[in-house]
């Protein structure tokens, strides 16, 4: 089913958009600024995301899924869908996110970064984003620090929704591992050994996340392999409290690592945990 919406508006006239430079360029899909003009007369920032050229056929169902995910989300802590386009090529609108992903804030702003401060702030609005996906039934399965874009200094918003899937309403995971290049590193381990995704799984890779923003962008288990990463899990061990990283909030990745599913927090509990630990809230 290609149909990605009953909904007329989410289709946008190829007229109305203008596409400018470049900004991003991912595995599938190269990202523009641009501008869409609303029929209201409205003339609005946007990223367009194409597939590249010679992935349109074989990648044009992936991008619809994920297109089909993100026209049903609608939360500021998530990066917002406004339309598809289908023709002469297929392009997704997306709100533009300009700050990039946090990973480059990180990199660029260094010395400027209190964690208690924007970690803390973005951690909340992940987590909020997280929560408002689990209410909705959604599994992200790809949660990592590259997939965070800053609208804001203050304002943390969730992408890269090409792995997402909607739960079904009888079994509490979805089951899906055939071949390809997986995020290993940011996996649970009953993601890892069965191929099993769920809002706890999500969990787990919510914890690897914030550890790669207070270890300042550092990548999780270095140079190491998934598959060392992996037996490094099994064997209990995780991934080290980073200098910055405050014992209270090292303490809560650790209860995201928890090898068995169920024993993890859940977002809910997640976003109470930074919100109130944190001056600024504006993630409701
Ligand atoms: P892929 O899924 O093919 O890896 P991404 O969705 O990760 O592609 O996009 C690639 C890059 O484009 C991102 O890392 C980010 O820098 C940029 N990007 C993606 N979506 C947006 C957006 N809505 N606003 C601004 N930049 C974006």
């Amino acid at each position: 089913n290609n149909n990605y919406t009953e909904n007329e508006d989410d289709y946008i006239p190829s007229e109305r958009l203008n596409i400018g430079n470049i900004i991003g360029e991912g595995e599938f899909a190269s990202v523009y600024e641009g501008t869409y003009l609303k029929k209201n007369g409205e003339l609005v920032k946007v990223a367009i995301k194409t597939l590249h050229n010679e992935q349109i056929e074989t990648n044009r169902d992936a991008f619809l899924s994920e297109a089909q995910v993100m026209i049903k989300l609608n939360h500021h802590c998530v990066v917002k869908l406004i339309g598809l386009s289908l023709g002469p090529s297929l392009l997704m609108v997306q709100e533009l996110v300009p700050l990039g992903s946090i990973l480059q804030y990180i990199d660029v702003n260094k010395d400027r970064i209190n964690p208690n401060y924007e970690f803390k702030i973005w951690a909340a609005q992940i987590a909020c984003g997280m929560q408002y996906l689990e209410e909705n039934r959604f599994v992200h399965r790809d949660l990592a620090a590259r997939n965070i874009l800053l609208a804001s200094q203050v304002q943390a918003k969730i992408s890269d929704f090409g792995l997402s899937r909607a739960l079904g309403t009888d079994h509490e995971y979805y089951r899906a591992m055939n071949g390809g290049k997986w995020p290993l590193k940011w996996y649970a381990p009953e993601s890892y050994n069965y191929g099993q995704f769920s809002h706890k799984s999500d969990v787990w890779s919510f914890g690897v996340t914030i550890w790669e923003m207070y270890a300042f962008g550092e990548s999780p288990y270095g140079e190491m392999k998934g598959s060392e990463a992996i037996k490094l899990i099994d064997e209990g061990k995780r991934l080290e409290q980073p200098k910055e990283c405050p014992d209270h909030i090292y303490k809560i990745m650790q209860r995201c690592w928890e090898y068995v599913a169920e024993k993890r927090p859940t977002f809910n509990e997640l976003v109470d945990v930074f919100a109130l630990d944190s001056e600024y809230t504006n993630i409701r």
